[in-house]
Order: structure tokens, then C-alpha cells, then sequence
């Protein structure tokens, strides 16, 4: 079986290695590693690879981005593992998969006492600064300047968090992001030392709002579809079925689509459109007068004739792409202004390693989706380009499958600093210099973030140069995908189980399980468990199930579905565990159970009984105290009477269950930030 870790790696890089149009891998005269160049690491959100005209794109053009792809290199097959903001991040700074660094899905908190490549850089006398967006919930650790955007953050007039408190800046989000970096190159740096600058641009993420100097681009002809917009998921399992990210049902009118809702429409919003007013308040009187008029004409004319059925899907589109492209161009027009500046100064121009990436890939319409978190090649690609003139021969196209884990022993060799053996990644330096050296011939993914927005079913899976086999796990979505790319490069018809693909289906099962051995994940699969759902690691222990969540409040879950749903009453009986800190709680669902669930429990750092409803909505009863020896709850519900009720340490709470709610179709466990002991559920029906 093949083995894929950078200890023992075994195709050949030599063969992935297509030289394009220079002298290629000429032996580079000195190694790499340790020659502690200064660092340039610009990274975007939601950038995908095929709206940058050096990697092929038919959508726009990047000159800045095809300057840096000329003179340096491009990784044509560069993979996050769990295609999502804040995950993609903390992979970046730890070289590890998400489970390892704790990080697995947005609303997660970076634990900042781990190790990351900045405080290694740091710690080996480098200068470090990040700038822009951060996404990661708690304060940046291991860089001497730190400007970043709370959350988010916002596109025009947007907000900075720094260590000295918030500040607001007026202009647009990407060129102030820019101007920061410039301003810290020139007059920030300590330039005794060598400097890691990351400039970070909130840019292209939604709500796609283009700057003032990008308004008037695309206002002539119409982007080119992609082939799969009108994509009707046949050939998939039900996971592609059930998604909520399509551009034809899922854009919100005024958020997404930049109509101006009127007065009626006003007092209905629902969903993100609710924000539209607190955006355009954000806006100066110019900058809304720019942005109104840029929209006008377009937006008279939908609303006096407005297209329907696939019209209406294209004219989505249009509206959709042209925004991101513009924020594309925002982005573009950043990497020049930093590469010229660079330039400037020969010597500067020559010490200085740059990287441009984005933190995952996107949708751009590709099977009728925006937004990202499949392993489908459209979201699972980043775009990665590295230019260090006089050291890496540029030009040069690289086709080596190479990740997000790589970034942060990639910048760490180049400074000289041994990897942590923990770290998940391997160095990209052997390919930058072209030399012949093994590399991995499968990567691993696996996402997280279900119950949540957009919809998306919990999966992992694993990539070679050909095919892709991608395990859904959850309750609901239990099933394999298998694709080969060669023959079905949109994938669009899953070959799993058929007979012509057996054989390689159990070699790729095979080396999935190998591949999750060896990142260590146990998260997904739970062995002796019934099912799971959301992000659950569970360990079976005598007489019950511990839980295993890192960083995250109410995140999971671990849920059997019932054969047949109860539409009466019921009760379900589980003991928890004593602890000081976290929630542990009993979970119920109606219909799927991705959308919504109640959960009643104990709350044991303020020592309490809770309910929490859809919605957000929770009831709290204080508890007496918590019986070391475990606290029994018992659930107690009625359907047609839509009430539940929670009795725990002689305390009873009562709640009312969703009106909609039919049926209870799915029971389980549910754990707040730390491991939670249950005893099996009991169910008395
Ligand atoms: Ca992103």
C-alpha cells in the first residue's frame, strides 16, 4: 500500500514536475533552506484558482497575479483540507489538519498557546506582522505587529482590532489592507532582522462588495457560465441534493444581489438581507452615492421586467460573478502595488520570498453553487504562487499534489527552523528547486462544519492524481462517492460500487483508513458507536460514550436515527459525568437533523439545567448541586402536545418543542467545549 507522510513519500517528484517554458530545474546554486529570506505572504478568502487568468480562468483577468505566476512558480494542484475560512487558517499557521489543531469549523476559537510557523519565525529572529483578516476568534499570537479585522470584517469603512484597542479606518477594505503592508514595509519593520509580513484581504469572501475603483468593470457583455451551472446533482448521493448554496434558490435578494430593498421590503427582511441597512449606514454619503449609481441602471431594469425561471438563474449569476470578480480585481491590484514596491529595491526584490494563496477555493457558479466546504475540485483547489527571483527559476508549473499543511514547514525550512515532528505538512522547498525528491501521491480532507450554514453533510476523503473517494458520515447522508477525475474531471456521476471501479475503491478505502492513522483523526467514524453527526469524536468506554470536542460550545453531536419516528411521547434516560466546565446534554430532532435540534442539559460551569430551543432561544433552572457520583437526566417529550421537559438533580425545566415539529426522528448525545461521559441512552417509548 502506498504510505503518504513526508518521512516516507514515494512518487517521484521528478514526474510531477512539468517544466513549462524556461530552463526549469536547472540545480538552483546554493539550498534553500536556511538562507532566511524576507517573507511575503499574501493570502485572500475564497479566491479560487479558476479566477486567476495564470491558472486558465475564462472569467477575468490578473495581470499582477500573472506577473507573480511568470517570474515565479504555480502549483497547479495546491489542496486545503477542510475547505472553510477560520479551518484553513489554523492550518495554515500550525501545518496540521483541523483536528489536530483543534480548529474545525467557523465559530471555533484558535487555541493561541499552540505552536505555529509565525512564533517559530519569530522565536528565530525574524520580525513578523499580520495585517488584515484573521478569522480566528482570539488574539494573534507570535507576531510583533498585528492589525486585523474583527470577524469578518467589514468591505467599506472596516473596523481593526490591534493590541493597543478597535479602530476604524475610512476606504475600502483591500486597499487599506494594502496601504497597512506597505506602510509597515517602509516605516514598521524592524530591518536589522529578516520580516514574515502576511497581508491578509477579507476580499473575495461574500457579500462580494467591490471597491470604489472596481464598481465600473463587467458593466459590458455578460461572464461566461460554467458548464455545471444548471447542475441537477443526479449521479451524487443526497448530501449535493439538500445543500442551501445555490445560486438559482439561495442568494439573498439584497445582501447577495445588490438590489436596494424599498420601503415595504424593508420592514420583511429576513436572513442576511437584514444586515443591508447596517452596511449601507457603514458607507460615507459618497461612497453610497458610488454604489447606488453603479447598480441603478441595472437594477431599474430587473425590477421593471424581472427574468424568470432559468433567466432569473442566469441574471443570479451575472450579478453574482460580476461582484467577485471585482473584488478579484481589488485583490489583483494589491499583489502589484506590493510587488512593485518590492521591486523598488534590488536588494529588497531579492531577499524577499512572495506567496500569494487564498484560503481555500469557491463555487463560481460550478454545479449552481456559491460558497465552498465540499471536496469537489472547485472548493477543495487554492491557488498558490511563490516568486523568489534569482533563487526559484520561474515560470514553471508544478504538478505535485501539495496542501495547506506544507505552508507552515515551508516557511519555517526557509528560515532555517526544524519542523515540530507534529506538524502534519512537508516542506515545498525540494520543489521549488527542482530537485528529484519523493512527495505524497494522496491528500486528505475532511470538513466539519454541518448544522450549519449553507447545509453542507459532515465528509472526508481522500485525493490522489486521478481519483477522489469522499465518505459522507452523518445520520442521513451515509454513503461513498468515488470519482475519476480523467474521465469525469466536473464530477458529476459517483462510480462507487459499480463494477469496473471495485478494485480501486478498496485500494483508496484501504488508504484512507492509512492516511487517517497516520494524521491521527478519529474524528468521523466511531467505532462501536451507531451513527454521528457534526463533529463528534467519540470513544467507546465501558458502560457508555465519551464525547470529544475541541473549542467549540454546542458543536457536537452524536445522533441514531429512529426507524420509525415517534409521534407520541416518549422519555430517554442518560447519566453524565461530573465536570467543572461545559455543557453535556441530550439532543432530539425532527425531520433533518442538520437543520434543527433541542437540546436539554446541564450547563456545569453555572451549574445548571438548560434548554436550548432553535433559534437561540434557552430556559435555565439553577441546580442545587451536581452528585459526584454522575448526574441522571431524564428527558421526558410529547409530540402531539409539543412540550418537552428535563428533570436532573431533583429539578424539573419545562420547554415547548417547534410547533412544525411532527415526529422526534433522531435521538442522541450532545457536548459543549469539553470531553463529556454519557451512559448509553435509555428510551423508554
Ligand atoms: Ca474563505
Amino acid at each position: 500500500m502506498p504510505r503518504l507522510d513526508s518521512a516516507s513519500l514515494t512518487a517521484a517528484v521528478a514526474a510531477a514536475c512539468l517544466v513549462s517554458g524556461c530552463a526549469g530545474t536547472r540545480p538552483q546554486s546554493r539550498a534553500l533552506s536556511g538562507a532566511r529570506p524576507n517573507i511575503v505572504f499574501v493570502f485572500s478568502d475564497d479566491h479560487a484558482p479558476h479566477a486567476i487568468s495564470a491558472y486558465g480562468s475564462k472569467l477575468v483577468t490578473t495581470p499582477n497575479l500573472d506577473r507573480l505566476a511568470r517570474d515565479g512558480v504555480l502549483f497547479r494542484n495546491c489542496f486545503c483540507g477542510n475547505s472553510i475560512c477560520g479551518p484553513s487558517r489554523a492550518t495554515v499557521l500550525t501545518g496540521k489538519h483541523s483536528h489536530a489543531n483543534g480548529f474545525l469549523r467557523n465559530g471555533n476559537r484558535f487555541d493561541g498557546s499552540q505552536t505555529t510557523f509565525p512564533k517559530l519565525l519569530q522565536q528565530a529572529g525574524y520580525t513578523t506582522a499580520i495585517l488584515g483578516k484573521w478569522h480566528l476568534g482570539t488574539t494573534p499570537t507570535g507576531f510583533d505587529h498585528w492589525m486585523v479585522l474583527p470577524g469578518q470584517g467589514q468591505y467599506y469603512n472596516p473596523d481593526f482590532l490591534t493590541a493597543a484597542g478597535r479602530q476604524r479606518i475610512e476606504g475600502y477594505c483591500t486597499e487599506i489592507t494594502t496601504d497597512l503592508a506597505l506602510r509597515w514595509l517602509e516605516s514598521g519593520r524592524d530591518r536589522g532582522k529578516p520580516f514574515l509580513l502576511m497581508c491578509q484581504h477579507k476580499a473575495p469572501h461574500r457579500s462580494w462588495m467591490p471597491g470604489p475603483a472596481e464598481l465600473a468593470l463587467f458593466r459590458d457583455g455578460d461572464i461566461p457560465e460554467p458548464a455545471t451551472l444548471f447542475d441537477d446533482y443526479s449521479g451524487r448521493g443526497p448530501a449535493t441534493h439538500q445543500q442551501a448554496m445555490e445560486v438559482a434558490r439561495h442568494l439573498f435578494t439584497f445582501y447577495d444581489l445588490k438590489l436596494v430593498p424599498n420601503a415595504t421590503e424593508q420592514a420583511d427582511l429576513t436572513g442576511p438581507d437584514k444586515a443591508v441597512a447596517a452596511l449601507r449606514r457603514r458607507m460615507t454619503p459618497e461612497q453610497l452615492r458610488a454604489w447606488d449609481a453603479a447598480f441603478a441602471d441595472e437594477n431599474r431594469a430587473f425590477r421593471a421586467n424581472p427574468p424568470v425561471g432559468r433567466e432569473l438563474v442566469r441574471w443570479k449569476y451575472q450579478r453574482y460573478i460580476k461582484n467577485y470578480l471585482r473584488c478579484v480585481v481589488g485583490v489583483d491590484k494589491s499583489v502589484g502595488k506590493l510587488l512593485d514596491y518590492i521591486d523598488r529595491d534590488p536588494q529588497l526584490r531579492d531577499n524577499t520570498i512572495v506567496v500569494y494563496s487564498s484560503d481555500q477555493g469557491f463555487y463560481l457558479g460550478d454545479h449552481g453553487w456559491y460558497d465552498k466546504r465540499w471536496m469537489y475540485e472547485e472548493s477543495l483547489r487554492m491557488p498558490l504562487l511563490v516568486r523568489w527571483p534569482g533563487k526559484v527559476a520561474g515560470g514553471r508549473r508544478l504538478e505535485a499534489l501539495v496542501q495547506n499543511i506544507d505552508f507552515a514547514p515551508t516557511f519555517l525550512a526557509l528560515a532555517g527552523v526544524t519542523r515540530p515532528p507534529e506538524m502534519h505538512g512537508a516542506s515545498l522547498l525540494p520543489l521549488l528547486e527542482g530537485k528529484t525528491a519523493p512527495w505524497r501521491d494522496a491528500i486528505y480532507y475532511h470538513y466539519y462544519e454541518s448544522h450549519a450554514t449553507h447545509s453542507v453533510a459532515a465528509h472526508y476523503g481522500i485525493r490522489t492524481d486521478r481519483y477522489k473517494l469522499i465518505r459522507f458520515y452523518e445520520p442521513e447522508h451515509r454513503y461513498t462517492e468515488l470519482f475519476d477525475l480523467a474521465r469525469d474531471p466536473h464530477e458529476l456521476r459517483s462510480v462507487y460500487g459499480t463494477p469496473d471501479y471495485q478494485q480501486i475503491a478498496a485500494d483508496l478505502e484501504q488508504r484512507l483508513v492509512a492516511l487517517r492513522s497516520r494524521y491521527g483523526d478519529d474524528t468521523g467514524d466511531l467505532g462501536g458507536c451507531d451513527v454521528a453527526a457534526g463533529i463528534a469524536g467519540v470513544q467507546p468506554v465501558e458502560g457508555g460514550a465519551r464525547l470529544r470536542v475541541r473549542g467549540d460550545a454546542s458543536a457536537a453531536y452524536l445522533l441514531t436515527m429512529w426507524r420509525q419516528p415517534i409521534t407520541g411521547r416518549a422519555a430517554l434516560r442518560s447519566t453524565v459525568q461530573p465536570r467543572t466546565t461545559g455543557e453535556a446534554m441530550l439532543v432530539i430532532t425532527s425531520g433533518d437533523p442538520r437543520r434543527q435540534h433541542v437540546r436539554c442539559g446541564v450547563d456545569f460551569g453555572k451549574r445548571q439545567l438548560v434548554i436550548r430551543l432553535a433559534g437561540g432561544r434557552r430556559v435555565t433552572q439553577p441546580l442545587d448541586a451536581i452528585p459526584r457520583e454522575g448526574l441522571a437526566m431524564e428527558l421526558r417529550f410529547d409530540v402531539p402536545r409539543h412540550t418537552v421537559e428535563l428533570s436532573a438533580g431533583g429539578k424539573t425545566l419545562r420547554a415547548d418543542l417547534p410547533r412544525r415539529w411532527s415526529d422526534i426522528s433522531s435521538f442522541g448525545y450532545g457536548t459543549g467545549d469539553n470531553p463529556a461521559e454519557f451512559t448509553p441512552i435509555q428510551v423508554e417509548r
